[in-house]
């Protein structure tokens, strides 16, 4: 663990000095999802501009979300089930056992909004990580998980997968609840958070809407597009 009284008394920042792998080292890790869709990329340059308002923020992360969604759920399990339509009886399709969705607050809300737009029947589980900025770990402070469990997957949404802490310890959390599968959904990974993750959990899905270089001395993602959450809900 980073001990940020060691760090401070030395004048250190929380990644000051900590080692990074490069883009290239972690590319091609296992079950790690890089979205090579036109569109996401071209969605990406408005997300990233430092003049994107809030508002527009919001709707792209909204946007960037489905795609995601629809990236992240290609490979869902599915039962048949008879359907009449007006002319005949024919076999149909259901998704066989329910999606959970597990934004982590609160910069995953938006992610979350689009994916119950793909799957109105998703079932919502709050979890409230906060990182500590100066010692970059995260800290549970809001849990709505239901107690029953009757899923075949979860997403954990977070949009920047940083230094993989929150997103390691959502994941440690939902396997505690008997989550048979579990993925990670998010916008952009630094190398460092993506190899952390897919370290400590390689028995889970990462889909990822890009790979950035590298984190700064202060566990910001660069060149990403600064503070996910304050730039949703405008608070600056
Ligand atoms: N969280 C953010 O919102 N942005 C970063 O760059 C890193 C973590």
């Amino acid at each position: 663990m980073f001990d940020i009284n060691a760090a401070e008394s030395q004048g250190r920042l929380p990644m000051q000095g900590v080692p990074q792998p490069t883009r290239d080292e972690v590319l091609h890790l296992p079950r790690v999802h890089i979205s090579t869709h036109p569109v996401m990329a071209h969605k990406m340059t408005a997300l990233r501009d430092k003049r994107t308002q809030p508002p527009e923020f919001y709707r792209l992360v909204k946007e960037i979300g489905a795609l995601l969604a629809y990236e992240a759920t290609a490979n869902l399990a599915l039962e048949t089930c008879p359907v009449e339509t007006p002319l005949a009886t024919t076999r149909g399709y259901r998704l066989a056992g329910g999606i959970g969705v597990t934004p982590i607050l609160r910069a995953g809300l938006g992610i979350a909004e689009s994916f119950r737009e793909v799957i109105p029947d998703a079932q919502i589980w709050h979890l409230g990580l906060r990182r500590d900025e100066r010692t970059l770990q995260a800290q549970e402070y809001y849990n709505r998980l239901p107690h029953k469990v009757d899923l075949q997957v979860c997403y954990a949404v977070d949009p920047m997968l940083a230094t993989g802490g929150s997103a390691i310890d959502a994941i440690t959390i939902l396997k505690r609840r008997g989550v048979p599968r579990l993925s990670y959904v998010g916008i952009i990974a630094a190398p460092y958070g993506l190899l952390k993750l897919s370290q400590a959990h390689p028995d889970i899905d990462i889909y990822i809407a890009t790979l950035d270089e590298c984190l700064n001395d202060y566990g910001y993602i660069v060149p990403g597009l600064g503070d996910a959450g304050d730039r949703q809900f405008g608070t600056f």
